[in-house]
Parts: structure tokens; sequence; C-alpha cells
């Protein structure tokens, strides 16, 4: 029998940020995962180990790209043994870092899976073989999520990834079909494509990334178009069947010239859902939503008062970032602190080629709510320092009160663009108006340039852009 002051089930980036976070403020604190050491899907199978490989598969694109500056590479020879051993190497010294700061922070790290018993106690089934009842005065539930299913459509084969098993990178298929047009279809889309494989890629919706600014999709559809063998929006995967080592697959869509097609891998990657089917939780009063979300308050309380519940398993956006934050909310709530889970602008960055971030209001979001905005658009064939990236095609875009002259939203398309958005998200944060970002000096010649730039077009001012402003200057 333990007993501990906080107890974190699940070591995501929203888990292990919440053990940290309350073993820094004194907190005697356990953490429980069945993975050797903390870091989650993020890290094991997510964020971390997309990105190595999208690096890789931007390497690949940058020597392609340099024979219009005049530099030949050659073809480029995959070692598909050595890149994942490369992946694997990066996710594992993340692991086993976070590892040896938890042991340094003293955080009692239980490898395993919990059940809960009651409101104060729950039960670790141990990697050992052995059981561990552990009492605590908090619980966070940070159990994250999976990806989704579509019932009933694709079999069990092999040739059926999902974003888990499409990271493994047991292979370079010669045809693969992306279903869903989001996050991970085009981000693994990208990979696949630039390894090598024919890549198609099915959205239901009438456009890629749905809930994204259509001025930053267009570049990145643009590109994906070029990249992949075919990008068939408004179309449906209706049936799949196993067909010898590959899957046969009928389209709907109206733009779907072959609607029945082979490919040798299926990805499917139409959304996540949550892990709140925790054992035990029906003991407690915690209640879930309609969607499968644990339902917090404002400080991640859930209807049980002893316990919290952050990151995917509590809501949109399934972000890591905002799981980190909201352990920060909990832990300070669970000690009696005060601070509530209130962001002004949580950073959205799909890591395609161009990248795609945005933050704070959207146009769209704006027009439907009938807000009085502003929009300025900065085009990047107008920036000095993507012209010597030979990468034009970006754009920079604020959302603007007008009458207060607050910055409200912030969109970026084009290579950085991950990187870049930060100041949009500080400024927002720190409630400032578009003058202060043109009034601000920014070093030139760079990318973040264009931000400053998009704030001069708010008044008609830009150096690089002519474009006069109808009202009196400002
Ligand atoms: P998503 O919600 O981003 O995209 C799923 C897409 O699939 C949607 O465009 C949807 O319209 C489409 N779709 C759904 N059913 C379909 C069907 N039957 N046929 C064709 N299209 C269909 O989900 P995702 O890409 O699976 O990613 C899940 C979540 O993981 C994201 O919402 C995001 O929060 C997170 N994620 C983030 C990052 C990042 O931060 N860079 C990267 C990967 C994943």
């Amino acid at each position: 029998m333990t007993s501990t002051r906080i107890a974190v089930i699940g070591a995501g980036p929203g888990g292990y940020a919440a053990a940290f976070f309350a073993a820094d403020r004194g907190l005697d604190v356990t953490l429980i995962d069945p993975a050797p050491n903390p870091g989650g899907v993020c890290l094991y199978r997510g964020c971390i180990s997309s990105k190595a490989l999208l690096h890789a598969a931007s390497v690949i694109a940058e020597s392609r790209h340099a024979s219009a500056l005049g530099i030949e590479f050659g073809q480029p020879r995959i070692d598909l043994t050595k890149l994942r051993g490369w992946k694997d190497a990066v996710v594992k010294r993340l692991t086993d870092g976070l590892g040896q700061v938890a042991r340094q922070r003293k955080v009692n790290y239980l490898q395993g899976t919990a059940s809960i018993v009651d409101a104060n106690t729950l039960e670790v089934d141990r990697l050992d073989g052995t059981r561990e009842t552990v009492r605590y005065d908090h619980a966070i539930l940070a159990t994250g999520s999976r990806p989704a299913r579509v019932e009933g459509l694709a079999p069990e084969s092999p040739c059926i990834l999902d974003s888990t098993s499409a990271l493994e990178l047991r292979d370079v298929p010669r045809s693969l079909l992306v279903v869903g047009g989001g996050y991970i279809g085009l981000e693994l889309g990208t990979v696949y494509a630039t390894l090598g494989s024919l890549v198609t890629v099915v959205e239901m919706t009438s456009g890629l990334l749905p809930g994204a600014d259509r001025d930053l999709v267009t570049p990145v559809a643009r590109r994906m178009e070029r990249l992949c063998k075919a990008v068939l929006v408004d179309t449906r995967v209706v049936r799949m069947e196993e067909d010898g080592s590959s899957i046969l697959v009928t389209l709907d869509g109206a733009n779907v010239a072959e609607p029945r097609q082979s490919f040798d891998k299926v990805l499917m990657a139409v959304g996540r859902v949550p892990n709140s089917t925790i054992p035990g939780l029906e003991n407690t009063r915690v209640t879930v939503g309609p969607r499968g979300f644990i339902e917090v308050d404002a400080q991640r309380r859930t209807s049980e008062p002893s316990l919290f519940a952050i990151g995917d398993v509590v809501g949109e956006p399934m972000l890591a970032h905002k799981a980190s934050h909201e352990a920060r909310v909990a832990v300070d709530a669970a000690v009696g602190g005060s601070a509530v889970f209130a962001p002004a602008a949580i950073p959205a960055v799909v890591f395609t080629d161009p990248e795609l971030a945005w933050c704070g209001l959207t146009e769209q979001q704006a027009r439907s709510e009938g807000r009085q905005i502003e929009v300025v658009r900065f085009p990047w064939a107008a920036s000095g320092r993507s012209i010597t990236l030979d990468r034009t095609d970006g754009v920079t875009k604020l959302i603007v009160d007008p009458g207060s002259e607050r910055v409200l939203g912030v969109g970026i398309a084009g290579p950085g663009a991950g990187e870049l958005i930060a100041e949009g998200a500080l400024a927002i944060e720190m409630g400032a108006t578009v003058r202060d970002l043109k009034l601000t000096i920014h070093p030139h010649p760079t990318l973040s340039e264009t931000v400053m730039e998009a704030a001069e077009v708010f008044f008609g001012q830009s150096t690089h852009v002519y474009k006069p402003r109808k009202l009196p200057v400002r």
C-alpha cells in the first residue's frame, strides 16, 4: 500500500507535466503508466516520432528542391532500418531523459495500469505481475486518446494502419490510401509520399483540414496535390475488402474517376477518441459527456471533488501543449489555488510542407459569430527571406478588432510557421494591438518580419506591399 498526496494516471505531456509540477511544489506524487518511462502517445507514437520522420522527409524534399538552385544530389537511397532506428533513438533519448528528471524529482513512477477503487483509492496492476494499492488525496486523470475507428469499415488486416502502426515504418508501401485529410493524414501522408509511396488522400468534407483557415490551407493543399497521386475531397470510403496482399477500396465522391481501387496499405486517420473508459470510474461521481470526454470545470475538476482530468480525455483541441497547461491548473487547484484554464490563444500547428499554424480567433469563426473584424494578409512572395529560401508560397494573416486594434487571431502558412506562431500567441495573451506588432522591430531578413509587415498592411504602410489604406492614415 502506497499513500500519496497526488496520483496521476497517464504519463503523457499532461500527466508527466502534472506530476513534475506537483513535485516541484513539494507534493508527494505517484505517476502511473504502462510505459517504461514517461512520454505517453506524444513521445512514443505521436508528436515526436512523427516529427522525426517529417524531418527526414524534409531533408529529402530539400535535396530534391535544390536542383532548382543548380545543385544536384541524385536520387536518395533510403536505409529504412537506419531511419527507423534513428526515429526510435530520438524517442528513447527523450523518454529516458524524462525518466531521469522524474527520479530527480522523486516522483514515484509505477509502471502498470490503474483501476479506480473509489474517490481516494486506486489499484495498479504492475508489469511484474504484482498489484499495488495507492491511497491518494487527489488524482489527476490524464489518460489521453486513441485513434478513432469507423465501425464496420476497415477489416482486421495488417494492411490497415493507424497512426501508431504507420509510425513504426515497417515498410514503404508502393501505394497508400490515407483516409482523412486532417492533421495525421496530411503529416503521415507527407512522410510516406516523400519516401516513395504513391499516396491518395481521401477527405469526406469539401476541403483538407476542415477546422483550419482556408487562406492557410490553400498553399498546403496545392503542395499536397503535387506530392500525392491524388487528393480527393468530398469523398468517402464506402467499402474496404482484403484482396490477397492488398485492400480493395470503394470510393464515393463527386470527382472520383475510378470508384474501385486497390492499395497496398490503408492509413485510417479519421480523428481520435478519448480514453475515458478508465476501469472503476463508475465507482466515482465523475461524469462523461456524449462524445466520451470527461466533464470538468474551469479548474479541470470533475464532478468528484478529489478527481481532476486534463488533456485529450477532457476535450478538444487534442494537443499536447494544451494538456501540459491544464496540468498546472489542476495541480494548483488541488492544493487550493485559484488558477483556471482560460487561454486566449491555443496555438495549433500542422507539420506539413509548408507548415500551417494558427492561434486565437479564425476568420471563419469571427464571421460565423457575426463579429466585426478586419483581416490583413502579408503574402510571402513579398518577403526577402522567403525568396532566398525559394519558398514564396506562404502567407501571414492577422485578424484584428478594428475598434480597439487588438490582435484577435494570427494564422501563418509557410516553412517554419510552427515556430513563428509563438509570437502571435504571446501577442494575443498580452492583449497586444496591431500597432504593437507594427512598432516592434523584427530582425531582417527573417520570416518573422512577415508578422510585422502584416501589421503594417493594416495601416496601409507595409514597406514591401503596396496596399494603400482607404481610411485616413493612422
Ligand atoms: P482530424 O480531426 O485532424 O482529421 C480527421 C479528418 O478525417 C477530418 O478532416 C475528417 O473530416 C476526416 N474524416 C472523418 N471520417 C472520414 C471518412 N470516413 N472518410 C474520409 N474522411 C473522414 O484527426 P486526425 O488527423 O486523426 O488527428 C487526431 C487529432 O490528433 C487531431 O485533432 C489533433 O488534435 C491531434 N494531432 C495533432 C497533431 C499536431 O499538433 N501537429 C498531429 C497529429 C494529430
